[in-house]
């Protein structure tokens, strides 16, 4: 037998996504691996609660053998067995994010040969991860393109420290990921600034919103208010771009001892970093498109064909992302072709075969 491919978790960005795409690969290939020298450069090194609770989830959905899956754990083996699809439920226990435990199991599950369904708990709108607005208005709508159809409905939201959000996800799999190119973003049809709170007072909202009118003049009537009962307190602005071909979700947290106008600004920087070029793909969801077009690259290469994966455009890569480009080459065996523009404003990702 050969021995699994050892993955260095400090590689690059060296974070938790390392972690996270090495397990699901592992288990969509049927492949083990070993992961070390987790999040080695981080305060705290190892694994945290969030991440623990991946590990433990990508083993539950196929029955595999895990080591290591202990909290500051810096080294974690999977050896996977057969993708098992149903129910299932993974709770956090803390506020760390679960959005982030579903992006471990979802590729599996996406190509499973029946559906699943899902309840998570823990952080649903986390800062440094995707909020749960991002997974439901950006992402599972590219991923839906790709054949499977994935619903995800939040009901409660948990937020940083007191956690305890819970979102519901079902996936209708797809044996064979279609891919697709996403390289123009055609006329942007609605904006929209939306507002979450939880027992915090509402004039926080009002002068979130009241910024982003003045700011990037988007009138009152695109902007909203959600009042949502949760666990602890919490303010989350989005702003969201709809184009006919693609979807871009901006997001600031309101925390302590930062006024209501300058979380606004943060949300409207990242808007105006989208909008000063013509690329349908911002960079969160650029490192989070790898994956599910490196796995259509890997089925199409599997069939013999050397068409698959697809390609999208983007603003200038992020760490992340250029490290997850360098994993999934390795985990995968497929290409990863970045071009930059002339004027360096964007450039273009191809994954094939
Ligand atoms: P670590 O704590 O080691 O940094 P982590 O496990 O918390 O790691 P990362 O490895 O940093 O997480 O990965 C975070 C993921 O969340 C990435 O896929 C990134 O694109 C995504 N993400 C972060 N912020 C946002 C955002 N505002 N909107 C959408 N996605 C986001």
């Amino acid at each position: 037998m050969t021995s699994p491919p050892r993955i260095d978790g400090s590689h690059g960005e060296g974070g938790g996504q390392i972690v996270r795409t090495s397990l699901a690969l592992a288990i969509v290939t049927g492949r083990g691996v070993a992961i070390d020298n987790i999040r080695a450069g981080r305060k705290e090194p190892g694994l945290k609660r969030q991440h623990l609770t991946a590990v433990n989830a990508a083993a539950e959905i196929c029955g595999g053998r895990v080591t290591g899956a202990a909290v500051r754990s810096r080294a974690v083996t999977l050896e996977p067995g057969p993708v098992r699809p149903g129910n299932y439920h993974f709770n956090v226990g803390s506020a760390g994010s679960a959005t982030l435990v579903l992006q471990t199991v979802l590729p599996a599950l996406l190509i499973a040969d029946g559906p699943s369904s899902l309840i998570l708990e823990g952080g649903t709108h986390n800062p440094w991860s995707p909020p749960f607005d991002f997974l439901q208005r950006v992402y599972l709508p590219l991923v839906e393109r790709m054949g499977p159809r994935v619903i995800a409905r939040l009901e409660r939201p948990g937020f940083y420290p007191k956690g305890g959000g819970r979102f519901v996800v079902s996936v209708q799999p797809s044996p064979t990921l279609r891919g697709f190119d996403l390289l123009e973003r055609g006329e942007i049809v609605a904006t929209r600034a939306r507002v979450l709170l939880s027992n915090l007072p509402p004039h926080i909202a009002e002068r979130e919103l009241d910024t982003v009118v003045k700011k990037l003049r988007w009138r009152r009537d695109q902007c909203a208010i959600d009042e949502l009962p949760s666990h602890g307190p919490g303010n989350v602005l989005t702003l969201e771009v709809e184009s006919e071909h693609a979807t871009e979700l901006c997001t600031a947290f309101g925390r302590l001892g930062i006024r209501a106008e300058q979380v606004a600004r943060e949300a409207i920087a990242d808007v105006e970093a989208y909008l000063a070029t013509d690329a349908p793909v911002g960079p969160h969801l650029a490192d989070q498109l790898l994956l599910p077009l490196g796995l259509s690259a890997r089925q199409a290469r599997e069939r013999g064909e050397a068409t698959g994966g697809g390609s999208f455009r983007t603003l200038p890569l992020t760490e992340h992302s250029t490290t997850h480009i360098e994993l999934l080459r390795t985990l995968l065996d497929i290409q990863i072709e970045v071009t930059p523009a002339p004027d360096a404003a964007t450039c273009t990702v191809r994954v094939s075969p």
